[in-house]
């Protein structure tokens, strides 16, 4: 028995990776009657004497699982997001920031686009990064038309999975092709972009940059939070969950209780107000979600 790397799913035929050869699997009966499937990232046995005709027969546990895409053992999370053009939006990058937390996933982020800015932008631009970096969070401001230090980035992507997030538009593709020229992803601010129009072919697949994997189909398309409780909430913004500890009530949500170490931090200016709001606009959205049964 051998093992490997799903690196490839196509309608039931598993890309199986495994010292630099690959080999076209089926998955095992027994995974269909259990209800498993395969999913790419995987690390599985399997019989390999023809690099046609192999058979999955076990997946190894999994340190974690994305739907969308599906994909097991993700490292880390690239959230796209672009200076200009579409233009810089903290909300919409709190919101990638929090679900990847959620999934316990370590999310970096990449803005893009430096190209387009003048210095008053490049000022604003540089608060934000002085602010995501307070934080704990990897930051980098390029450009991937005029890239300054390709070693720099790709450094960001060996021996690492990593999922893409970001709107249409942002720069994903061009990202990717700047770390690896020769994956020639399509770009364009219409349509065709990394992933779009593959999804009826339901077809996953992890391509080498950087010395790391990267998913072809970008993550965590759907914004809402409907996996997400109030009281995970807090969990999700390092800064607050950090600080919880000393709210005066136990499970405090940091909106309208006394004693709260959070609404101090801010009022301190120890924490961001921004990043605040932020919290309190989604923690409303949960709140007047619908209750499911
Ligand atoms: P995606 O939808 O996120 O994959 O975005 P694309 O990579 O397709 O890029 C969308 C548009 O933005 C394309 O027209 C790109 O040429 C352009 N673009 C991407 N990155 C940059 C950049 O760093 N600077 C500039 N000026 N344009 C960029
Ligand atoms: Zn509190």
């Amino acid at each position: 028995m051998a093992e490997g790397r799903v690196m490839k799913a196509v309608s039931g035929f598993y890309y199986v990776k495994s010292s630099e050869n690959i080999f076209q699997c089926r998955g095992r009966g027994v995974f269909r009657k259990q209800n498993i499937t395969p999913l790419v990232g995987d690390f599985v046995e399997f019989e390999g004497d023809h690099p046609e005709e192999g058979y999955i027969h076990a997946i190894k546990p999994r340190r974690n699982e994305l739907v969308r895409p599906p994909v097991a053992n993700v490292d880390q999370a690239i959230i796209v997001s672009s200076a200009a053009m579409p233009d810089f939006n903290p909300l919409l990058l709190d919101r990638f920031l929090v679900l990847i937390e959620s999934k316990e996933i370590k999310p970096l982020i990449f803005i893009t686009k430096k190209d387009l800015l003048a210095e008053p932008e490049l000022e604003t631009i540089a608060k934000y990064q002085t602010l995501y970096e307070e934080i704990g969070y990897p930051i980098e401001l390029v450009s991937s038309i005029e890239l300054d230090n390709p070693d720099h980035l790709r450094r960001y992507f060996t021996n690492q999975v990593s999922v893409i997030a970001g709107q249409s538009g942002v720069g994903k593709s061009s990202l990717l092709n700047a770390v690896n020229p020769s994956l020639e992803l399509k770009t364009d601010d219409i349509s065709q972009s990394l992933g779009r129009g593959k999804h009826t072919t339901r077809h996953v697949e992890l391509l080498e940059a950087g010395g790391g994997l990267v998913a072809d189909t970008p993550g965590f398309s759907t914004l809402d939070f409907s996996d997400i409780t109030t009281k995970e909430l807090g969990d999700c913004f390092p800064e607050i969950a950090e600080r919880q500890a000393d709210c005066k009530f136990r499970g405090c949500l940091h909106n309208k209780e006394p004693n709260c170490a959070v609404k101090q931090a801010v009022a301190d200016g120890q924490m961001a107000e921004i990043r605040y709001h932020h919290y309190l606009r989604f923690l409303d959205e949960i709140n007047s979600r619908k209750p499911r049964y």
